[in-house]
């Protein structure tokens, strides 16, 4: 192995110390790898037994433009999608611009005036409170067309399922449920607890939507939201499902009748999906799945990595290295802002896309601090590529994820490991 000790220590500059070290990790961290691999590879077969079921051909391959009607490949794309999921339906589109646009149109598509949305997981991610807008007026938000919004706070990062009962009225019209803990330090939700959570829902008001976030949950485990009751999921195609290659979109999958309100919001009512073009991008969609267990076997392979390396060195992370995993994101507290700053530069000095460029904190709206990042991705903001960010302030966690190679995880997390080492704020 010492060719390759010899290329990354004089090609990459990552100090010998440094590989060894997590060389030495990476070899007791094999069984977890193991385990990942086989959720990967039955996530292969799922993934592949849907495009065979539906008879995947070329034709789908082509593009459409204007109206976008009868488009083949995209109607097939949102079947594929719908077996994935084991959905009734799937909505799924270029024209979906982000996980927050997803969020949007399922939403508003679904919810009506004098309707409320709930949450029993607490606060939603931070770009959901401008959609809802209940805690500042924010023009066109769900608060502003009359949908009311209550939250049910977490204990200590759990679930407060004693409260759900009572938190549910005649109003309660949606219930939202987000897996993964985006930027909050606390767990990410199991399959098994998003089943709780929908059957204390349910028995007290069956009729309740019951919708999951499912942003960087997808692929991580063998069953998907859908399978654990819920009506509604919806994510991003620049997060795990579109594998890396799809330039843009969202997905929402679920029972017809709410698949079809959220395409009524995203088009017209009485069009729906009827129409949207593909402009050509069908192919890096269905490509994009095709190789999504794959990719975020890899993510999920960096997060352990990187998990293991920072407990070692004496920090907080989150989930710990022995954790069940349900998102492909690490957090990790940094204690200081330097060894955020260093981290971060060097996941950015690992990348191929914009390495030379050095991440500074700026003011970014919708913040009440500082926020860095780094991001060389391929992809304007991918996050299942390798990247990295957090708020400045204490106690410094930063939020890891990505990788659309595990090797890429693997060089970026040591760079960022050599930068703090360089700058003297680890031991090793
Ligand atoms: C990323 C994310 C979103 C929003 O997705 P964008 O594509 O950034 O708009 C929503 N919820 C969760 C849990 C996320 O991780």
């Amino acid at each position: 192995m010492n060719f390759l000790a010899d290329y990354i220590e004089k090609e990459l500059g990552i100090d010998k110390k440094v590989f060894d070290f997590c060389e030495k990790i990476e070899n007791d961290i094999k069984e977890k790898f193991q385990e990942i691999d086989k959720i990967s590879e039955f996530n292969q077969y799922k993934v592949l037994s849907a495009m065979q079921k539906n008879k995947l051909s070329d034709i789908h391959f082509a593009a459409t433009t204007g109206y976008g009607y009868n488009d083949l490949g995209r109607d097939t794309l949102e079947s594929i999608y719908a077996d994935v999921f084991k959905a009734e339906a799937a909505l799924v589109r270029p024209q979906i611009i982000s996980g927050t646009h997803a969020l949007t149109v399922a939403l508003f598509g679904n919810l009506r005036y004098g309707d409320e949305l709930l949450s029993p997981v607490g606060k939603p991610y931070d770009t959901l409170e401008g959609v809802i807008g209940h805690k500042r007026n924010v023009k066109g938000s769900l608060c502003e067309h009359g949908i009311s919004y209550k939250q049910i706070d977490l204990i200590n990062g759990n679930v407060d399922y004693s409260s759900i009962p009572n938190a549910i009225t005649e109003k309660t019209k949606l219930v939202t449920i987000q897996r993964s803990k985006g930027y909050d330090y606390r767990p990410s939700l199991s399959i098994e607890e998003i089943s709780k959570i929908i059957k204390t829902v349910k028995s007290i008001k069956p009729d309740a939507i019951c919708m999951v976030d499912n942003c960087y949950g997808e692929f991580v485990d063998i069953t998907e939201p859908i399978e654990a009751g819920a009506d509604l999921a919806v994510g991003s195609l620049i997060k795990n499902p579109g594998g890396g290659l799809a330039p843009v979109g969202g997905y929402i999958v679920g029972k017809n009748e709410y698949v079809e309100n959220a395409a009524f919001r995203l088009t017209s009512p009485g069009m729906g999906k009827e129409v949207g073009p593909t402009l050509g991008i069908t192919p890096a969609l269905i490509q994009g799945l095709f190789l999504s267990p794959c990719v975020v076997g890899g993510s999920l392979k960096g997060a352990v990595f990187a998990a293991e390396i920072y407990s070692r060195l004496g920090f907080d992370v989150m989930p710990s290295n022995n954790e069940k995993r349900t998102d492909i994101v690490q957090a990790i507290q940094m204690k200081t802002p330097e060894n955020v700053i260093s981290f971060c530069r060097g996941i950015q000095k690992g990348a191929p896309v914009d390495s030379y460029v050095v991440p500074e904190p700026w003011d970014m709206p919708g913040y009440d601090c500082k926020v860095i990042m780094a991001a060389g991705a391929f992809v304007q903001g991918s996050s299942i590529e390798l990247s990295a960010d957090a708020p400045m302030k204490p106690p410094y966690t930063v939020f890891m994820q990505g990788g659309l190679t595990w090797y890429h995880s693997k060089i970026g997390i040591m760079t960022a490991v050599d930068m703090m080492f360089k700058n003297n704020q680890i031991k090793l």
